[in-house]
């Protein structure tokens, strides 16, 4: 057998990366893990973590009215942009280390270089700790990047990653795009007092999301004073005395001081030397895997954004896990993929397991819908307007409980309960047998009695 120095050589040090390599060295493997930039990938340095202190930043302005309506006289309230972001970038700092850590710890051997493949056991690293290194087992796991759309003066706008470090809190900032990025950063800037658009191409934002889901967030996000702008995209960005001046589709003209791009994250594949090997791309441009993660060449898996499966950090991490279980520890494992729970930080949030409405009618024809929209006994209190939805989609047939959807506060903790029963396969009887929680928001979930006929679907449900 081949002498290697390495067992395992993970190129990328983000969720699944890390994930993969430190199982493997627990297993007694050789691992290195090369990183070009930060320890602790997207999740920890550019997008889930200090996105959620941002989200926490900016609920503020809104607990602060919730305070008034409770009966508080709150003082001039003011917040400083600068001071936040250096106690982020101090936090994010220190999760980073902790990730650094328990890769030494595991015995993992932390390379700091750009990593390209040389030949199916060979890679090659530069920067810091350069050198060619030989491996039995390599695994990618680099991830995802921005993209920007491609029209004139494009260039003149920010992504989520230079977000995360804007000098100043701009006065009036553009999103672009209707997934996930675009309608968090939305609730961010709105919720510290930026004058917020969310310009989104298609008919509503959140595409793929149940449509009640959608169209109930646009009514939420315009409520707490974001501008939803619809049908609608850039034709060009020009730099003025006054701001960015985006022409539009419909031929207006819109100025603002940043536009901020959430049109989407590609794999990041580029420099891997992908070709050399002969690692093949699916359609999309990501890696193309099996159910166990590996790539058409023999002794190459892939985890994580990077194959675009479901681009979330728990996912990436299973899939992480899941490869160092199958190698290193002789216990194939395949991570399903089905029914992953996901939650988008929107404000307020959205948390979702399972199908929507249209997708459940058109996998099993026949479903029963129970829905709920409602004022939560918080805010009518003292007269706010938010409201919740709360939604479950079940399959006629069986009864099963195929999809749950809520929009409110603490939904995506309420989703994660719901993920359980619902990958458990629980039945609508099974569900209502639970006993509410009072009073609770998500009560709401079990006394739903009563099934709900959409308009379009005229009973036929
Ligand atoms: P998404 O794919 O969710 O959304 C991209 C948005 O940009 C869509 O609304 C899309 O429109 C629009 N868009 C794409 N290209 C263009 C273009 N050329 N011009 C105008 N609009 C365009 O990507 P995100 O960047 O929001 O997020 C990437 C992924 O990261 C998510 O899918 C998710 O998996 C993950 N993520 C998860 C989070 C969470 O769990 N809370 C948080 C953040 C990210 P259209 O719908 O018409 O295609």
């Amino acid at each position: 057998m081949a002498d290697y120095d390495f067992d395992l050589f993970v190129i990328g040090a983000g969720s699944g990366g890390v994930r993969a390599a430190r199982l493997a060295a627990l297993s007694g493997a050789k691992v290195a893990v090369a990183e070009e930039y930060r320890v602790g990938g997207t999740c920890v340095i550019r997008g889930c973590v200090p996105k959620k202190f941002m989200v926490y930043a900016s609920e503020v302005s809104s607990q602060l009215k919730t305070a008034k309506g409770y009966g508080w006289t709150v003082g001039e309230a003011s917040f400083d942009w600068k001071s936040f972001l250096h106690d982020k970038d101090v936090e994010i700092a220190r999760l980073s280390g902790i990730y650094v850590t328990n890769l030494q710890k595991a015995g993992a051997h932390l390379l700091h270089g750009k990593a390209r493949l040389l030949d199916t056991h060979t890679v090659e690293v530069e920067g810091k700790d350069a050198g060619r290194y030989t491996a039995r087992k390599i695994l990618i796991a680099t991830g995802g990047r921005p993209v920007k759309p491609d029209f004139p003066g494009a260039d003149l706008g920010i992504t989520s990653d230079e977000a995360f470090h804007l000098p100043t809190l701009p006065k009036r900032v553009l999103v672009v795009g209707g997934g996930y990025i675009a309608v968090e950063f939305a609730g961010i800037f709105n919720g510290l007092g930026v004058e917020t658009t969310l310009l989104y191409r298609g008919a509503n934002i959140l595409r793929g999301f149940d449509d009640d889901v959608r169209s109930h967030l646009a009514d939420e996000l315009e409520k707490r004073g974001i501008k939803v702008v619809l049908g609608c995209s850039h034709q060009s960005i020009e730099q003025t005395e006054a701001g960015l001046v985006s022409t539009l589709s419909n031929d207006l003209t819109f100025e603002t001081d940043v536009v901020m791009f959430a049109t989407g994250r590609e794999p990041y594949v580029e420099g891997l030397g992908l070709d050399t090997v002969g690692v093949e791309l699916n359609e999309r441009g990501a890696i193309a895997v099996n159910g166990q993660s590996r790539t058409s060449v023999e002794s190459i898996w892939a985890v994580g954004d990077v194959t675009d499966r479901i681009n979330l950090t728990p996912v990436a991490i299973r899939e992480g896990a899941a490869f160092a279980q199958t190698e290193f520890y002789n216990n194939p494992t395949a991570f399903d993929h089905d029914l992953v729970a996901s939650a988008v930080f929107s404000q307020p949030p959205v948390g979702v397991v399972g199908l929507s409405e249209a997708e459940a009618r058109h996998a099993f024809g026949k479903v029963d819908i129970y829905r709920s929209i409602f004022r939560p006994m918080k805010v009518t209190f003292y007269g706010g307007q938010d409201r919740c939805l709360i939604k479950l989609v079940v399959k006629q047939d069986d009864q099963k409980v195929v999809g749950v959807h809520v929009v409110g506060p603490d939904s995506p903790e309420i989703i994660q309960m719901a993920a359980i029963a619902v990958k458990m396969g629980v039945t609508k009887a099974q569900w209502d047998s639970t006993c509410a929680v009072h009073p609770t928001l998500a009560e709401e979930l079990v006394t739903m009695r009563e099934k709900y006929v959409p308009a379009e679907v005229g009973g036929a449900g």
